[in-house]
């Protein structure tokens, strides 16, 4: 018999251009259990982009709202934009034992680093995964590849990318985006390793 345990939030971050989104979708299509945090944000939807699947694309006084209703665990600007991630996402669902995987920024993560240490329930459910490129050309190359931003843009990201590459050490683990199909199955093994933490046992009645 297996005892309770609580689910793992796994925090993916990293700059923009590692490939956190397309990493997600496929670690969520293979893992239909694997719960996924929506964000909240005031950013239009891209081509192909659903809300509620994706983001909960909201406006702007909406967001106030749900800041001032204490409703975040975190949020932040990046690149002009609000983003936020629902308190509602997370704690629900790793009290049931759910795993649920988030997909945010470096300021966010470590938002929800600094929120954790108050908060001993995110402590021991919350995982951090820094998700690197293998080089900065090859983030570069990426993000142009992208061709959905002007290059205004694109310069900003990577001003901000050069500085988050060093906050790979503030992570709990360190996983290279080299290829994605290798990134999921990393990540799908990290998982099961992570299942085996006695920190999210629950101690009431195993062995007695
Ligand atoms: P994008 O607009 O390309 O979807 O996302 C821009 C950046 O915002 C990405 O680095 C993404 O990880 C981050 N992001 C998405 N959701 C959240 C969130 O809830 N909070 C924070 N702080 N960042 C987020």
């Amino acid at each position: 018999m297996k005892p309770p345990r609580l689910g793992i939030a796994m925090i993916l971050s990293g700059p923009s251009g590692a490939g956190k989104s397309t990493v997600c979708n496929l670690l969520r299509q293979r893992n239909p259990g694997l719960c996924f945090s929506v964000s909240c944000t005031t950013r239009e939807p891209r081509n192909g982009e659903v809300d509620g699947r994706d983001y909960y694309f909201i406006d702007q006084k909406n967001f106030q709202r749900k800041i001032k209703n204490n409703e975040f665990v975190e949020y932040a600007e990046v690149h002009g934009n609000f983003y936020g991630t629902l308190k509602s996402e997370i704690i629900e669902r790793v009290r049931a034992g759910k795993d649920v995987l988030l997909d945010i920024d470096i300021q966010g993560a470590f938002h929800i680093r600094e929120s954790s240490k108050q908060y001993s329930l995110l402590e021991k459910c919350t995982e951090f995964v820094f998700l690197g490129p293998p080089s900065f050309g090859e983030l570069e190359k990426r993000l142009r590849g992208r061709g959905t931003e002007k290059e205004e843009v694109i310069m900003k990201r990577l001003e901000t990318a050069k500085s988050e590459l060093d906050h790979w050490r503030d992570y709990d683990y360190l996983v290279i985006n080299k290829e994605v199909e290798q990134t999921v199955k990393d990540l799908e093994t990290l998982f099961d390793i992570l299942h085996k933490s006695t920190k999210r046992l629950e101690d009431s009645g195993f062995y007695t």
